[in-house]
């Protein structure tokens, strides 16, 4: 609860004490009822000022929910980015391959470095081609980027020339 609204609480809470405590010394009618009229007044004051500093408090209770929230998923997303390193499978190819300082998740998969670096998503490449010339060419379900995997081309083969025997 805010400081300053428990100060002002407490301030017209001891207002009230003072005047009710003083009515019972009062011993004409007039001057009795002036006393209770502004009792309730401090009072109605009392009320509000209780109601202010609860709407805070509870104001103040979401905010550190929220945050403790917030500090959980950037835990989480600090474990989960150390689960994967960054990997050039091929050049210009980037990925997020498994790290070998943890246990390898299962099955083996890569995820998207723009979707993890940007969205802190967690997206795993689908493999969409396999060229004739060994370039694998995966695919991001999420921001559909293509991701090209030269690593392994397939041997150019020669053109057979068949001469014509004369
Ligand atoms: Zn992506």
């Amino acid at each position: 609860m805010p400081i300053a609204e428990l100060t002002s609480l407490f301030s017209s809470a001891k207002v009230a004490y003072d005047i009710a405590k003083g009515i019972s010394s009062l011993h004409v009618q007039v001057e009795r009822d002036k006393a209770i009229s502004e009792l309730l007044k401090v009072l109605i004051t009392v009320e509000e000022q209780a109601l202010l500093s609860q709407e805070k408090t509870s104001s103040i209770i979401q905010e550190k929910d929220q945050l403790a929230k917030q500090l959980l998923e950037m835990d989480e997303w600090k474990i989960t980015k150390n689960q994967y390193k960054l990997v050039e499978i091929s050049s210009g190819s980037f990925v997020y391959a498994p790290n070998e300082s943890y246990p390898f998740p299962n099955p083996v998969h890569w995820l998207c470095q723009n979707c993890l670096d940007n969205e802190r998503k967690k997206s795993i490449l689908q493999l969409q081609q396999k060229t004739p010339r060994g370039t694998d060419i995966y695919v991001c379900p999420s921001c559909k980027a293509p991701i090209k995997d030269r690593s392994h081309p397939n041997p150019i083969k020669p053109r057979i020339i068949r001469r014509l025997k004369w």
